[in-house]
């Protein structure tokens, strides 16, 4: 995508935004979470979580960055190990991203701020003991560990019994998820948690949060759109839906997702804070009428579940050798791993997704073999010329 964004004529300062949304404050830490409080900005480490060493470093990096919260994931007991090193070496607002081991909740909320769940994975452990119980489960930890929860409902990874239930409105399923959660909590007692709604698309991030705020106005927002992808596009791609949002009075705290080497995540927070700068003084773009049907890459921010380093490099070349498709309305997806690759690939063109020495490719769903991290760009230009001769 090399859209070229153009500054429309400056609004009138900050009067044309709405006044913030009236939500509940979250305490995350030291700091809060809606209730009128400034909107937070958040990042989250890519080094491998349970090398200390490294993620006290980036952890760092991004609290000078100038993160509010700061988001490690957690897979499995080497990552829960690692906790209290990292945790006895950084003040900053700890959050982290349980996947589909829910149950790490509570070996990893002594040592956080924050805990984030998915919906959509809590499926994956356990399968006939009801969401409900599970969900109880991370509210009692929560509760007893003075820590806040966020439900993060993502487009790739949705609850499967939702799955469908509306049609081609997929952001109707990720609402529906959101509320479930909402209501889940609320009748547990446990009103410390925010939610977010995220998709690659921003028109979509826009519509699930716009409908989620009208359905539950009181629930702080966590905004963001996921596998944004590269610098500049990514930063372009989450300032569509930013704008929108935040000019209408919704989201608390925020992440701008963009895939880089570890040594450049704090442009993370950079990007989030002029976004906001920007907001703020009437600073909007515009946006040309053509901007979503171009070729469209989106890639995840990489993260500790990463599954070689070569990712971040695959992704700049992927948009290098496809830059000749430009004019074309094909979406591909560049994954860093297993965890959340082969669901997120699925509704993309063409899907890469990583693993340790080499990358799966896809065809929407269907899957077109393995190959090397750079065999793997000639056989993707290849299904590429054959989409573009296919469609075009
Ligand atoms: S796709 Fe995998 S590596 Fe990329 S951000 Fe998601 S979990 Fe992390």
């Amino acid at each position: 995508m090399t859209a070229v964004m153009t500054t429309s004529p400056a609004p009138s300062g900050p009067s044309t935004t709405a006044p913030r949304q009236p939500t509940r404050p979250v305490r995350v830490g030291r700091i809060t979470i809606g209730g009128g409080h400034a909107v937070a900005v958040q990042s989250m480490t890519a080094t491998k979580t349970a090398d200390v060493e490294a993620t006290v470093r980036q952890v760092l990096d991004l609290e000078r960055a100038g993160a509010d919260v700061v988001r490690i994931a957690v897979d499995g007991p080497r990552d829960v190990a690692a906790l209290p090193a990292i945790r006895a070496r950084t003040a900053a607002n700890l959050s982290v991203d349980l996947q589909e081991n829910y149950r790490l909740a509570a070996e990893v909320a002594p040592h956080v701020d924050k805990i984030r769940y998915n919906p959509g994975h809590l499926h994956h452990h356990e399968k006939s003991r009801p969401v409900r119980d599970k969900v109880a489960f991370l509210a009692e930890v929560a509760e007893r560990h003075d820590v806040a929860l966020r439900i993060g409902v993502n487009c790739g990874s949705i609850d499967p019994e939702k799955a469908g239930r509306h049609g081609d409105d997929s952001v109707g399923e990720m609402i529906e998820s959101a509320l479930e959660h909402a209501q889940l909590l609320d009748d547990l007692g446990f009103t410390r948690y925010c939610v977010s709604l995220k998709d690659s698309d921003p028109g979509k991030v826009i519509d699930a949060n716009r409908r989620f705020a009208a359905a539950r106005p009181d629930v702080p927002l966590h905004l963001g759109v996921t596998e944004a992808g590269l610098p500049p596009e990514g930063i372009i791609k989450t300032r569509i839906a930013f704008e929108q949002l935040i000019s209408g009075g919704i989201g608390d705290t925020l992440r701008v997702s963009l895939t880089l080497p570890n040594d450049r995540k704090g442009e993370e927070i950079a990007a989030g804070r002029q976004i906001l700068d920007d907001i703020a003084q009437g600073r909007f773009r515009s946006v040309p009428a053509n901007f979503a049907k171009r070729l469209n890459i989106i890639s995840c921010p990489s993260c500790s579940r990463v599954e070689n380093e070569a990712f971040v490099d695959l992704a700049r070349k992927v948009r290098e050798v496809t830059a000749y498709a430009k004019e074309h309305a094909i979406t591909i997806a560049v994954m860093g791993c297993r965890v959340n690759g082969p669901g997120e690939t699925d509704d993309a063109d063409l899907g890469l997704w990583c693993a340790p020495t080499h990358v799966n490719l896809k065809l929407k769903a269907v899957s077109l073999g393995t190959f090397g991290y750079d065999a793997v760009l000639t056989r993707l230009k290849e299904e590429l010329d054959r989409l573009i001769a296919r469609r075009f």
